[in-house]
């Protein structure tokens, strides 16, 4: 692997008040860079000054969105190193939504040694409040100026870092979701099972439309029957009915996560029964009715795990574990949370010291 070339900044810019860390506002000082040519390959990894890019207006990203992304986190430990969570994970993640989208892969060790070189370089970013962390943002796009439909000669694949507050400021507080009966996210053949900014561009209007009228969320069906369960807003979706575990299975339009992961590896060395497979609509509201249904939640980077207290369909609201976060729930946050702070043991190995 070539050296990543370091040009450091002359000029630092201002470092936010860590009580007050809104998700994506602030950057740190660099970001990583690395060019791709057709003919070329992967070439010129650097770290430079975070700043612009200066782009063609027929940059065919703009154009005909090919662009994937990733989302991971680096986090302050009780001993002050900084860690990172199973970020091989997001590497593999990204060469998979590379290939659906026609992108060149990155090889495995230089976008690794990205991530790596990048966080130690800025590492006085990762805030040290409680439940703050760096929110690491990879992301690759098609830089070709061409409106000629067909894969992009060149890319960049650039990582940017954020530091961002607790998901949950006043508490864990379990959100409100409506069932989307209208608009889909995905479907199998599509692009569901990829990090792509496509697919959250068809999800706002359903995103927005729920907010306005009070939602925390979206609860996604599957695109053709509209059905089947399949994520909840941007997070991957588990339910205890009956003592199972129950999440729906990867079959194409779902984004394997690696919270969700995560996930059912804990439950299952707890000697929990978790099922992968299809779940529909009704068989959920079934069990909400006979009192069958005990948790929901979703699960992501972001949020880590989100109970979900209340599901409206139809214009009927169910109430979850009486509007609480269940016991399961709770167990499966504080384990993960003190894995990634480094303050309980790391049985699987999934932290990384930097
Ligand atoms: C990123 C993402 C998730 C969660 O993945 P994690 O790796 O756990 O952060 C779930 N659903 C969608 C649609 C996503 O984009």
């Amino acid at each position: 692997m070539e050296k990543i070339k370091l040009t450091r900044t002359t000029n630092p810019r201002p470092r936010p008040n860590q009580d007050d860390l809104p998700f994506g506002k602030y950057f740190s000082d660099h970001m990583f860079l690395l060019d791709y040519d057709a003919g070329m390959g992967w070439h010129d990894a650097r770290i430079i000054p975070y700043g612009p890019f200066t782009l063609e207006p027929s940059c065919m990203v703009f154009h005909y969105a090919q662009e994937i992304f990733e989302g991971l986190k680096a986090y302050r430990d009780p001993q002050g190193a900084v860690r990172l969570f199973r970020p091989i994970e997001n590497v593999w993640r990204m060469n998979r939504s590379a290939a659906r989208m026609g992108i060149p892969q990155v090889p495995e060790d230089i976008a690794l040694a990205g991530i790596h070189e990048l966080v130690t370089l800025d590492a006085d970013w990762v805030p040290s409040s409680p439940d703050t962390s760096l929110y690491i943002r990879p992301f690759i796009f098609a830089t070709e100026p061409s409106l000629g439909v067909h894969a992009s000669k060149s890319y960049y694949y650039c990582i940017i870092t954020s530091p961002v507050g607790s998901y949950y400021p006043n508490g864990i507080d379990p959100v409100k979701i409506l069932i989307e009966e209208e608009d889909v996210r995905a479907v199998r053949g599509g692009t569901g099972m990829v990090k792509c900014g496509g697919n959250y561009a068809a999800s706002i209007r359903a995103s927005s439309r729920a907010e306005d009228e009070g939602y925390t969320q979206v609860l996604w069906l599957d695109g053709v029957e509209r059905r089947y369960i399949e994520e909840v807003g941007s997070m991957n979706i588990m339910f205890k009915i009956a003592g199972e575990v129950i999440t729906p299975a990867l079959t194409g339009s779902v984004l394997p996560g690696i919270t969700r992961k995560s996930c059912i590896e804990l439950m299952e060395a707890w000697g929990l029964v978790v099922t992968e497979r299809p779940i529909t609509i009704d068989e959920l509201l079934v069990a909400a009715d006979d009192g069958t249904l005990e948790e929901v939640w979703g699960t992501g980077t972001a949020a880590v795990v989100s109970p979900v207290g209340e599901i409206t369909y139809g214009g009927k609201t169910y109430v979850v574990n009486g509007g609480g976060i269940g016991p399961l729930t709770r167990r499966l946050y504080d384990e993960l949370t003190g894995i990634q702070w480094g303050k309980t043991d790391d049985p699987f190995g999934w932290s990384i010291v930097l």
